[in-house]
């Protein structure tokens, strides 16, 4: 998979996708990212990229031309159409169905927006859906862009060890991960459940899907309700 992030702010973001399972999944050629900085498109002898809002109002807004002249940048080294999505507060918020539904896609295009976003004409032009990290405001879209990266790349083949590694976790399969202990077994007084040092396979993955449901249904009874809805 290709992943091309334009941003104003590429060292933000090189850092973290230079780090831990992302930069080796980069290493082993998993997968594929470069950053754009879009500073470099503009036609500004000033290396402008924002201006005023029409209409008035406090901030800057990014303007459309030197986005689209990135994004076409991206085009040309590439030879592909990405999939193009827009971090934005006003997307739809990220769930890991979503980023199954992505991690399948051969290239995707982010853009990341700042101060007060980017003129609405360059979403209108090149933009496929916007994703939104939850419902808050950040000061840029270079965290949330790391935020889909990293839940997108953890479920391409070859990054983690094996599948089982992110089905088995919270939310893959609609409930909550039961709750996990290690050595000693017996700290402060508090014991692990016997069952967990019984070797018993069947009874371990029995007490751990109880263990589920009963996390879910406590800490997000909107997802357990769901999911029993889905049975
Ligand atoms: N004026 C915009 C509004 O009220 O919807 C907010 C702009 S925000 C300060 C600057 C940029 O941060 C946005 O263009 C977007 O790219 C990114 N951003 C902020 N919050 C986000 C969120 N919850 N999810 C995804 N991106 C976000």
């Amino acid at each position: 998979m290709r992943i091309d992030v334009a941003t104003l702010f590429p060292e933000m973001c090189e850092g973290v996708l230079s780090e831990s399972i992302l930069g080796r999944a980069r290493k082993n050629d998993c997968l594929s990212i470069q950053c754009w900085n879009i500073r470099d498109y503009t036609l500004d002898k000033h290396r402008r990229v924002d201006d005023v809002p029409y209409g008035g109002g406090r901030g800057m807004v990014m303007q459309a031309d030197p986005i689209y002249r990135c994004y076409e940048a991206v085009c040309a080294q590439t030879g592909t159409k990405p999939h193009r999505i827009y971090m934005s507060p006003k997307g739809a918020v990220l769930t890991q169905q979503r980023a199954l539904e992505l991690s399948a896609m051969p290239h995707i295009f982010i853009l990341c927006g700042h101060y007060e976003g980017v003129d609405q004409r360059i979403l209108d032009e090149i933009i496929d859906e916007e994703i939104s990290i939850g419902d808050y405001v950040l000061t840029g879209g270079e965290l949330p862009a790391m935020v889909l990266i990293d839940t997108v790349a953890r479920m391409l083949p070859g990054v983690l060890p094996e599948s089982q590694c992110f089905e088995d976790e919270s939310h893959f399969g609609g409930l909550l991960e039961y709750p996990q202990y290690t050595r000693p077994a017996v700290w402060h007084d508090k014991e692990v459940p016997p069952v967990l040092l019984t070797g018993h396979h069947k009874n371990i993955a029995d007490w751990r899907f109880a263990q589920s449901l009963e996390v879910t249904k406590i800490q997000r009874p909107d997802l357990y309700t769901r999911y029993l809805d889905k049975k």
